[in-house]
């Protein structure tokens, strides 16, 4: 994203959002084998504008009622309530409802239960009296408070229950359009998906994942709050994809945007991708997951930019230096002239070379020029996996701004265009928010955005705005004035766009005209 952060922005960047209260169950099915135990894992549907395609347990945010559904064997009125949205979701998403006395009733009976949850006749408090149901904490084993990175447009604070899938009830994921699929996994072997790349998930699932996968001994729920982010403290070294490690930054970047993500891609050999932040503390944090990665073995080849903006490059020199200058910095020669004299690049990256990681997966990067948010912006695309490092040209979080002149519209489209044609696209990692699991469908999206928005100003245009800041007052009807000055740097990358597609003209006075406007009609 760009530059430019007004005061505002540097308050929500020091506040962040606040996390929401959430529940999650890990489920394991009864009489599995000790040793290596089922669980039930869900895919979120693709259409989710929040971890769309990811795998995750079933669950969801607080609700008012919680705290009013009463649990019994529990002394804390918030776990108590964490308890009843644990149940509660458990029920709405996978019809499994662990609650005393449910055993007497048929698979008809809950799904009318649950119909008339859903339909608000009742809600879930009075339905478990209605039924003469009530939830048992013990039913419910406490595995940690995972609170999800400040890079994140939600966050949430979310508790993990162990729970067993009562006999005689089979899981399977509701009508709802939240979830495309449940099923039951070992762990071991959702663990062996996500090593190959064939799933997306967030860590408290790999970590739970991982847990089970030791098997179901007597200090299991030990086991899984033995990392300090079980407790609350948020993650920072994210591993969405075995090879790929998420490292957010604080950044002085476009709001919603908190931060910047920095990529350490490689499962030997790495690159650092995008040190972005010019924050002390910051760049200290970077150093000490770089030092990690190194303790681990793995070597360091270079630091890379994907471009030229200051929300990316603020610790590259502080990294090179902890680094003891024994790093090269490579980015596409437009970036590199543009920040000479800030930044030393020791190479170019070119349109289409291969960076060759070695290492178990061996990773081969390949580098795209992709201009339309910055003249030198690359992206890079691991074909074997399917990943696509996407910088700011498509992001988790927020919008991508277009700024003529470093922005350019026309070349923005093509870069989507192109990427949207790579053959085997399963993850894009953008340079903001998390990771995007869904990414056909996130870029036809983008695509579809930018097009109907030049639809719009074309006929703005036609119907006489003829300035970027007319056009903004009609066609950005749903964007708060104070963006209205953005606005119209976006407005005008789309008016010079139109010009190059010959659609309107730019007269001499600076005003725009269509060029199938009659002359004498105006
Ligand atoms: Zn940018």
């Amino acid at each position: 994203m760009s530059t430019n952060p007004t005061a505002e922005a540097q308050t929500t960047a020091t506040l962040g959002v606040t996390p929401k209260d959430a529940a999650a169950v890990i489920l394991l099915r009864a009489g599995t084998d000790s040793a290596n135990p089922e669980v039930f894992w869900v895919r979120r549907s693709e259409r989710m504008a929040f971890l769309g395609g990811f795998h995750a347990f079933p669950g969801g945010q607080l609700d008012a009622l919680d705290a009013e559904t009463p649990v019994e064997n529990c002394e804390d009125p918030e776990a108590g309530a964490m308890i009843a949205c644990a149940a509660r979701e458990l029920f709405e998403e996978i019809n499994v409802l662990i609650a005393r006395g449910a055993e007497v009733l048929t698979k008809g009976q809950r799904a009318s239960l649950l119909d008339d949850l859903e339909s608000e006749r009742m809600t879930f408090p009075q339905l478990l009296r209605h039924y003469g149901l009530h939830l048992d904490a013990t039913d419910f084993t406490f595995v940690g408070r995972w609170v999800t990175p400040p890079f994140s447009p939600r966050r949430f604070d979310t508790w993990f229950f162990l729970a067993h899938c009562p006999a005689k009830q089979e899981p399977h994921v509701t009508g709802d359009a939240e979830l495309d699929a449940g099923e039951w996994t070992k762990a071991e072997e959702a663990i062996a998906r996500w090593q190959r790349s064939e799933v997306i998930t967030v860590p408290p699932v790999l970590h739970a994942l991982k847990t089970l996968a030791e098997g179901l001994t007597e200090n299991l729920t030990e086991r899984f709050l033995s990392v300090s982010q079980a407790h609350g403290v948020p993650v920072r070294r994210i591993e969405f994809r075995p090879g790929f490690i998420c490292f957010p930054v604080r950044t002085p970047t476009k709001p919603p945007a908190t931060h910047t993500n920095c990529y350490l891609v490689g499962s030997q050999e790495i690159v650092i991708i995008d040190p972005a932040s010019p924050d002390e503390e910051e760049q200290q944090a970077l150093a000490s997951c770089v030092d990690d990665l190194l303790g681990e073995g793995r070597k360091i080849r270079e630091i890379i930019l994907t471009h030229l903006h200051p929300d990316h490059i603020g610790g590259v020199n502080a990294l090179v230096q902890h680094l003891g200058g024994r790093v090269s910095v490579a980015a596409h020669q437009l970036t590199a002239e543009a920040l000479d004299g800030s930044i030393r690049v020791d190479r170019f990256i070119e349109d289409e070379e291969i960076i060759e990681l070695e290492g178990e997966p061996r990773l081969s990067l390949r580098a795209m020029h992709t201009p339309g948010h910055a003249r030198g912006h690359l992206c890079f695309y691991e074909e074997a996996t399917g990943a696509l490092i996407t910088g700011d040209n498509i992001v988790g979080l927020g919008s991508v701004l277009i700024d003529p002149p470093e922005g350019n519209m026309r070349d923005y489209m093509r870069s989507l265009e192109r990427l949207r044609t790579l053959p085997h696209l399963t993850v894009l990692f953008g340079a903001h928010g998390p990771a995007i699991g869904n990414p056909r469908v996130k870029i036809d999206e983008y695509i579809a955005h930018r097009t109907e928005r030049e639809a719009k100003i074309l006929a703005a245009v036609r119907e006489g705005a003829d300035t970027p800041a007319e056009i903004v007052a009609r066609v950005y009807t749903d964007v708060h004035p104070k963006a209205h000055a953005m606005a119209e740097r976006a407005v005008l990358a789309h008016l010079e766009k139109l010009e190059a597609d010959n659609l309107v003209a730019l007269r001499d006075d600076g005003c725009y005209i269509a060029n199938d406007t009659n002359p004498s009609a105006s």
